[in-house]
Parts: C-alpha cells; sequence; structure tokens
C-alpha cells in the first residue's frame, strides 16, 4: 500500500516515529508494570538526532488534540452505551468513561505529541544519523 510507507505521515504519527525521518522512536519502551514509563519520551531521535522538544512547553498545544481525542472517546462509549446497554444509569456512564479514558490515556497522550510534532517538523526522505 502506497499511503502505509516510510514516507507517509499517517503511519509515523499512528507509529510515534520521529517526524523527520520517520524511523527513530519518540517514546521509551514503555511497559504497564511502571505506568510512567508509558509517558517517557526521548530527548532526540536515535536515528537522525532531530530533537523531539524543539522548545520548551512545546507539547501546550498537542493538549488541543488531546481534548478532541478524548471527546471523540466519550461519544464513542456513550454511543456504545446506548446500543450495548440502554438503561445505564449516569453514574454508571461516568464510571465507564472514567476507565476509558484513564486506559486510553497512555495512547492518547501519545498520538498527541505525535500528531503535534509532525505539524511542525517535516519528513526529510533518506536523511540519515550523520546529518544534524
Ligand atoms: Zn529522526
Amino acid at each position: 500500500m502506497k499511503f502505509w510507507n516510510q514516507e507517509s505521515t499517517l503511519k509515523s504519527i499512528s507509529q510515534c516515529k520521529c517526524p523527520r525521518c520517520h524511523t527513530g522512536d519518540m517514546f521509551e519502551n514503555g511497559t504497564l508494570s511502571r505506568p510512567y514509563s508509558l509517558f517517557k519520551m526521548k530527548a532526540k531521535c536515535d536515528n537522525c538526532h532531530q530533537p523531539f522538544e524543539p522548545e520548551p512547553g512545546f507539547y501546550f498545544g498537542a493538549m488541543f488534540i488531546s481534548y478532541a481525542f478524548n471527546t471523540a472517546l466519550f461519544i464513542t462509549v456513550w454511543v456504545l452505551m446506548n446500543m450495548l446497554h440502554p438503561e445505564y444509569s449516569l453514574l454508571t456512564l461516568l464510571i465507564t468513561i472514567g476507565i476509558a479514558a484513564i486506559l486510553a490515556l497512555p495512547l492518547i497522550f501519545r498520538w498527541s505529541r505525535s500528531i503535534w510534532i509532525a505539524i511542525f517538523i517535516p519528513f526529510e526522505k533518506g536523511i540519515r544519523a550523520s546529518k544534524h
């Protein structure tokens, strides 16, 4: 598939790869046993040395993307509840949304930052570690 190759920004974002070379990982390999590790970001790309926090507070704007993801998640949970369990109470809905939001937090955090940095850092085809 042509849109799902090395040059694909969508693929790079979904896998949280470096926006510049689409090769290096933006995040450390987190594990569920150490939840904080799921949010640990590398300082720069292992492959092309692109800094992942170009300036302090760079990811402030990623909050808005995160907000959009969470809104989509809430709507999805609400629609599913209406389909699968229409007699739910408000408390059940809130608890279900709360659990879904906590479970999705690491993914939404990573995707939001991945999308945000991809807006500002363009892909450079064939870039290697020797270049800075
Ligand atoms: Zn890179």
